[in-house]
C-alpha cells in the first residue's frame, strides 16, 4: 500500500515509512492512497473470528509490502494477547439500544493502549530492520504519556523521552509514567503547561541541530499505524450487533479526532455505519466546525475530561481532504491560512461529505456529570468522564431521533473509571477502585528528572541521554 500526504507535496511513503515519519516532510498527515474495501461476504465471513485474527484481516492491506502475513499475525498475537479482558474490547448492554464498548483493558486503562501497543512493536520491527535507533519525544497531558511509556519500555533500538507540566497531570497517570523500570525511558516534570511542553517537542522536530545527531519519532495520533489499529474495534463491535445485515452507531468522545477518523475508515472499507456521533467537551472546535463550518481556534478550558481540552484537532485535517476531493494543493493553501489566522469555513464539498456521517454534540460539565449519574442509576455502571460526555451525546441523539430506534448505538469507553477517581465520586459518589493489573502503582518507586520551563534544558537533556 501506498501512502500520500494530505498537503500533496511529500513523497508518497510505504507502510513502514510512514510509521517512522509520523507527519509528512510538507506538513501533512499522511493516508492510504486508495481505502481497500470489504464485500458484505467477506464482511459476514469474519463473524465469531478472535480479536486478534479480525486485527490482522483488517490491517494486512494497508501492511503489504512492509510485513508478511506470517509477521502481522504473530504480531497481533502478542500485542492482544496482553490485554486485562479475553474479548479485548467487550461490549456491554446498557438497555435496548445503548452499548458501551470498552476500550481500557490495556496496561494503562486508556484506549490508546490498543493502538501504541501495535506501534511499540512495529517501531522495534522496522528500527531493527534497517539497523537505526530512534529517539521518541513527546509530551502528554496524561494518557498519550502513559500508553507510549509502557508500549516501548524495554524494546531495542528506540528509547523515549515523555514530558509532563509537573503538578497538572493526575497521581494516576503520573505514576503510570514514572513508575516503569526501563534504561530506555526517561521522564521530564517540566514547569509550565501543556501547551509549553508540547511547543518544546514541536520546536525540538524542527532543530538542525538535534536532527543533525538524532532520529526523531513521534507517537501522537498523527502517525497512521495507530489509526489503522482503532478501526479494528469498529469492526469488531459491529460483527457482534449483526453486521453487515444491520447498522451501527457510534458516539466517540473526541478530542484529536483520531478514535472517530478511524470508525470513518471503517465505513470506507464497507462496514455499514448509520452515522458517528462526534462527541466534545466544551472545547468544541469540531462541534462548531461540523455544525456550522466554523473551524476557529480560542483558549482551551479545562475540564473533568482532560484528554479532550485540545483546541486544534489535527487528524480533522485527514477528513478535510477526504471529503474534499482529496486535492493536497487546495488543502496546503487552506492550512496556511488556518495557521496564520487560527481561522478558516469549511468548503461546501467539505461539509456535505462530512454531514454524510457525521453528526456532532457538546457536552457541558453538567451534562456529562448527569450522563454519568444515569449510568449508575439506571445500568449499574461506573463510567470515566470522557465516556460520559460520549454517552450524554448518544442519550441525546436518540431522544432527538437523530438516530433510529432500531439501530444499536455504542458509545466508545475510552478510559477506566479509576483513572479519574475524583471527577467520578463526584458525580456518582462512588470511589472506582484500580483493577487487580495496576493494583501495586501507590506502591512503586516514582522515578522522573525535573526540569526547568525552558526550551534549552529540555533539548540539552536529550541530547545527554541519547545513546544513537
Ligand atoms: C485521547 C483520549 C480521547 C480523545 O481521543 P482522540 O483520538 O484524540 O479524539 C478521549 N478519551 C480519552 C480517555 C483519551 O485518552
Amino acid at each position: 500500500m501506498e501512502y500520500i500526504s494530505t498537503r500533496g507535496s511529500a513523497p508518497p511513503l510505504d507502510f513502514e515509512g510512514v510509521t517512522l515519519a509520523g507527519l509528512a516532510s510538507d506538513g501533512g498527515l499522511y493516508l492510504p492512497r486508495e481505502w481497500p474495501r470489504l464485500t458484505e461476504d467477506e464482511i459476514r465471513a469474519l463473524r465469531g473470528r478472535p480479536y486478534h485474527e479480525l486485527a490482522a484481516t483488517i490491517m494486512r492491506p494497508f501492511v503489504v509490502g512492509s510485513l508478511t502475513d506470517d509477521e502481522l499475525d504473530a504480531l497481533c498475537e502478542t500485542v492482544y494477547g496482553n490485554f486485562g479482558h479475553a474479548a479485548v474490547t467487550p461490549l456491554v448492554q446498557l438497555d435496548e439500544q445503548h452499548w458501551l464498548l470498552e476500550l481500557f483493558h490495556g496496561p494503562t486503562l486508556a484506549f490508546k493502549d490498543v493502538a501504541l501497543q501495535l506501534l511499540g512493536h512495529l517501531f522495534e520491527t522496522f528500527l531493527a530492520r534497517r539497523g537505526e535507533k530512534m529517539m521518541i519525544v513527546g509530551a502528554t497531558s496524561g494518557d498519550t504519556g502513559s500508553a507510549a511509556i509502557n508500549a516501548v519500555a524495554g524494546r531495542d533500538n528506540v528509547e523515549i523521552v515523555m514530558l509532563h507540566p509537573k503538578g497538572r497531570v493526575s497521581d494516576v497517570q503520573r505514576r503510570q509514567m514514572t513508575t516503569v523500570r526501563a534504561a530506555n525511558v526517561y521522564n521530564l516534570a517540566i514547569d509550565g503547561s501543556f501547551d509549553d511542553a508540547q511547543a518544546h517537542v514541536k520546536r525540538m522536530f524542527r532543530d538542525p541541530e538535534v536532527a543533525g545527531k538524532l532520529k526523531l519519532g513521534a507517537v501522537n495520533s498523527i502517525n497512521w499505524a495507530r489509526l489503522m489499529a482503532q478501526v479494528v474495534y469498529y469492526f469488531y463491535s459491529a460483527l457482534q450487533l449483526g453486521a453487515p445485515d444491520r447498522k451501527t452507531a457510534y458516539s466517540v468522545p473526541t478530542g484529536n479526532f483520531g478514535d472517530v477518523f478511524a470508525g470513518y475508515v471503517a465505513a470506507q472499507m464497507g462496514l455499514p455505519i448509520e452515522r458517528l456521533i462526534v462527541a466534545t467537551n466544551v472545547n468544541d472546535i469540531l462541534h462548531r466546525a461540523l455544525s456550522e463550518g466554523d473551524y476557529s481556534a480560542g483558549g482551551v478550558t479545562a475540564t473533568m475530561t482532560p484528554s479532550m481540552d485540545i483546541q486544534v484537532s489535527s487528524n480533522f485535517e485527514r477528513l478535510l481532504f477526504d471529503c474534499g476531493g482529496r486535492d493536497g494543493a487546495a488543502l496546503a493553501e487552506q492550512m496556511r491560512g488556518f495557521e496564520q489566522s487560527k481561522a478558516m469555513r469549511l468548503t461546501n464539498a467539505q461539509r456535505e461529505g462530512a454531514a454524510a456521517l457525521f453528526t456532532s454534540m457538546r457536552a457541558d460539565q453538567t451534562e456529562t456529570a448527569r450522563a454519568l449519574a444515569w449510568a449508575y442509576r439506571e445500568t449499574g455502571q461506573v463510567i470515566d468522564p470522557h465516556t460520559g460526555v460520549g454517552l450524554h451525546a448518544a442519550l441525546a441523539a436518540s431522544e432527538d431521533a437523530l438516530v433510529p430506534a432500531e439501530v444499536p448505538l455504542v458509545t466508545l469507553a475510552t478510559a477506566h473509571p479509576a483513572k479519574f477517581p475524583d471527577a467520578v465520586e463526584r458525580a456518582v459518589g462512588v470511589r472506582p477502585a484500580l483493577p487487580g493489573r495496576v493494583g501495586d502503582l501507590f506502591g512503586r518507586e516514582e522515578h522522573f528528572t525535573e526540569i526547568d520551563g525552558s526550551y534549552e534544558a529540555v533539548r540539552d537533556f536529550v541530547l545527554a541521554n541519547a545513546s544513537a
